[in-house]
């Protein structure tokens, strides 16, 4: 019987629980491959969650088994479909494609100056500190005094616990050796975190506040004016369970009040970003009180980091929603309007945007598969892959340096060693041309 044969574009965990799935769900021969631009797998959760969050980046674990153990899924890392392949070479040799493709762009703030040097989109710092092979080494010195995140997000919490760790938390996790020593080096010692409602309106979870407060090298400073709550932010507060909690959090953080400790992290609320002060660099940021404009204030600011979301980039030959970031679709098959592109699905972040843990993915990817497994079963449909062999060879024929599962391997194997020779469980590395060596193919990269 000739199998259904995928393509999924992504690594992260859509693209991998796409794949699972669909061996899973399907009655008959699946075969997927799944392209990852990056010599390495697992999207965001190797390049995003916190590597001072081991657990979650244990679903890793389960997801290699995926790629390990399933008959007919194949690993083709480093191959980025719109430029090593196209969406017409896809939809020409597999029956159906799934973009899996993830949120690849930070979200602005529209005011003036974000274009100075010194101004970041968080995005851009996490890659830096995971060891994207994306970002230079040497992206970020952290040598100013005071850092400012715009946003309450989970991210905009992960940036400020990275800057405020010592140089021994961080050997505990997988990061680079140069960025544990340019952390170490950091002379930042306050971290502002800058929010435009008040704390009810905060958006990171009660349990991650939990975790900053725990990290003891560092203060969590919260103004208890901040915590008498307007009647809007109580009417939020007497409604939702999670505010609540984290209100609660807030008041315990109040009273523990600053103890002097290496870094402090002062959280802003009621405060709207209206423009960042510089001729080259960014020197400062003005903000104004949101619930009262004509307040505002100047603070000196080196380093300013946007956490005010992550949104999908368009692709060609897709339908692009601007407004979500996301690739307009119905029921999971990629559509411009009412009319379906045939054979062509989204899943995770580029069909629903940035939202939910890495097991929302899964329901994600479920409701992918439906459709794709009731496209197929609809009567008259009938294969028109070509065999594997047809794509490796046009990928050979370019010269791309395909990264498959054993080469991955491969690379993990080094990681390992590096992190042996220096003390450590494990070290990623950095430099795509080195990731490419240690997986055994090519020799460097552009
Ligand atoms: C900083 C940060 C911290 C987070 N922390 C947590 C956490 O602690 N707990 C939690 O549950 N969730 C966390 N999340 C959310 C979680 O990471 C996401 O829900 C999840 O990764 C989204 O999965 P995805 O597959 O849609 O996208 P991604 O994980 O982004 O995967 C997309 C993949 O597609 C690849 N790709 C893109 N374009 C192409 C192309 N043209 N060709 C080939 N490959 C391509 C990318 O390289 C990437 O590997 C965090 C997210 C961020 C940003």
């Amino acid at each position: 019987m000739t199998a259904l044969r995928v393509a999924v574009v992504g690594s992260g965990p859509s693209g991998a629980y796409c794949a699972q799935l669909l061996t899973e769900e399907s009655g008959s021969p699946v075969e997927v491959d799944v392209f990852e631009r990056l010599p390495a797998p697992f999207g965001l959760v190797r390049y995003g969650v916190a590597p001072d969050h081991p657990r979650v980046k244990s679903i890793t674990t389960s997801f290699a088994e995926v790629f390990d153990e399933t008959p007919g899924i194949r690993f083709l890392g480093n191959v980025q479909v719109g430029t090593d392949i196209t969406l017409d070479e896809l939809r020409a040799n597999y029956d159906a494609v799934v973009f899996a493709s993830g949120a690849q762009v930070d979200r602005n703030l529209g005011i003036q100056g974000e274009d100075l040097a010194g101004v970041h989109g968080v995005r851009e710092f996490v890659s830096w500190y995971q060891g994207h092979p994306d970002t230079k080494t040497d992206a970020f010195a952290l040598n100013g005094k005071r850092a400012v995140i715009i946003g309450m997000g989970n991210v905009a919490l992960d940036a400020a616990r990275m800057l405020a760790h010592t140089p021994e938390a961080l050997r505990a996790t997988d990061v680079p050796e140069h960025i544990v020593d340019a952390f170490a080096a950091s002379t930042y010692r306050e971290i502002v975190v800058i929010g435009r409602r008040g704390p009810a309106f905060a958006k990171f979870t009660n349990k991650e506040f939990i975790e900053l407060l725990e990290v003891d090298s560092c203060d969590v400073v919260i103004d208890p004016a901040d915590l008498e709550l307007d009647a809007q932010q109580q009417a939020h507060a007497d409604a939702d369970p999670a505010a609540r909690r984290l209100l609660a959090t807030f008041a315990k953080a109040a009273e523990r009040g600053v103890l002097g400790r290496n870094t402090a992290i002062r959280f802003l609320f009621d405060c709207t970003p209206v423009e960042l002060i510089g001729e080259e660099s960014a020197l400062a940021i003005r903000l104004a009180k949101t619930s009262d404009p004509n307040i505002t204030e100047i603070l000196e600011t080196d380093l300013v980091l946007r956490s005010v979301g992550y949104r999908g980039a368009a692709i060609d030959g897709l339908p692009f929603d601007e407004k979500s970031g996301t690739i307009a679709h119905l029921d999971s098959r990629v559509a411009d309007g009412r009319n379906v592109l045939p054979g062509v699905y989204v899943a995770g972040w580029i069909k629903r945007g940035p939202s939910g843990v890495v097991g929302t993915n899964r329901r994600c990817a479920s409701e992918t598969v439906t459709s794709i497994l009731a496209d197929v079963a609809a009567p008259g449909w009938t294969s028109t892959a070509t065999p594997a062999a047809v794509v490796d060879e046009l990928l050979r024929s370019r010269g791309v340096d395909v990264v498959d599962w054993t080469a991955w391997q491969s690379l993990e194997q080094a990681e390992f060693a590096a992190g042996e020779a220096v003390g450590r469980e494990r070290v990623k590395l950095h430099d795509r041309a080195e990731m490419l060596r240690a997986a055994g193919v090519g020799v460097g990269v552009d």
